[in-house]
């Protein structure tokens, strides 16, 4: 099973049209959305509800009011001002468990809570797993992480080779949780100077943990000359760059019907350079397979 992260410095960059359109052009694998604070790849391929699961990963405190001695240290201790008249604000409560390591009559108990949910849909391009973390909740490195781990699972038990990830923008938790263990990141930048600048922090991030990375500039013919500049930055730190992607109004098209560009517009430019990059992005990902981090998932 090979599994490759396409990935961005920032968000609006093109990245979950490059996945959507290099999914089209494959039809043994399995996507993960690993943006899971705006999952949208859902969006563009549509299918079959599988499954829907609750996403438990905070803890919330409750206190028993018939344990309750009233001495009030719990509301004392609380520094998130979550606990009023002896009532726990669910919004507010971080599950700390501050309050019951303070609590002299055992009174309150820590539990679960739900705070997102996690889908599969059966897509014509293959299963594909998704996440929606509740607005406000934390912990999205973790539920991406669950996220990867199901669509590793659904690769082997639908006999399915190549795992695709959707990852989050930025270089924070959710994207190194994103490209624990892949074999190849691709990161899709536009020619700009903040463009530049994320990528160079993502060729960073790849470095650091040892993962072979490569580069796709998206819209590239809006600013040849930048577009020069952030190859030569690749060259420099020994990164290949594997697609121009020229500015193409089919995308917007494809986006405001919601499909992939290629099942609408196979012919566009965008669409061909989408192919080609998937074809070099999985030759190098077979190349490199086993080079990147040996982390495992769980
Ligand atoms: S778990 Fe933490 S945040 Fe929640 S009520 Fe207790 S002390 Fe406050
Ligand atoms: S610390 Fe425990 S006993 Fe004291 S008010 Fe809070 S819940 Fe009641």
């Amino acid at each position: 099973m090979i599994k490759i992260a396409v990935l961005s410095g920032k968000g609006g960059t093109g990245k979950t049209t490059a996945v959507a359109s290099m999914a089209w052009y494959s039809e043994n694998l399995v996507l993960a959305d690993c943006d899971v604070d705006a999952a949208n790849l859902a969006l563009t391929m549509s299918g079959r509800l599988r499954t829907k699961d609750d996403y438990k990963g905070a803890y919330i405190a409750s206190i028993d009011p018939k344990l309750c001695v009233e001495c009030g240290k719990c509301e004392d201790n609380c520094h998130f001002e979550a606990i009023t008249d002896l009532k726990v604000n669910a919004i507010h409560c971080e599950g700390c468990g501050a309050c019951q390591v303070v609590c002299p009559a055992g009174a309150i108990t820590m539990s679960l809570r739900k705070s997102g949910e996690i889908f599969v849909l059966d897509t014509a391009r293959g299963p594909m797993v998704y996440a929606d973390l509740f607005p406000g909740e934390s912990n999205s490195g973790k539920l991406v992480t669950i996220v990867r781990r199901l669509a590793d699972d659904l690769a082997e038990s639908d006999g399915l080779d190549t795992v695709l990830i959707d990852g989050p923008p930025g270089t924070g938790c959710p994207a190194i949780a994103s490209v624990t263990g892949v074999d190849l990141i691709l990161a899709i930048t536009e020619p700009s100077r903040s463009g530049e600048h994320d990528l160079l922090r993502l060729i960073e991030l790849a470095h650091h943990f040892s993962i072979p990375i490569c580069v796709a500039v998206n819209k590239w013919d809006l600013h040849a000359g930048m577009t020069r500049e952030i190859e030569e930055s690749c060259r420099r730190q020994g990164v290949m760059v594997v697609g121009r992607i020229p500015y193409d109004t089919n995308v917007m098209a494809s986006i405001k019907a919601m499909r992939p560009l290629p099942s609408m517009f196979p012919k566009s430019p965008a669409a061909l350079e989408f192919h080609k990059i998937w074809k070099e992005v999985r030759s190098r990902s077979k190349e490199r397979k086993g080079s990147g981090l040996s982390l495992k998932l769980d």
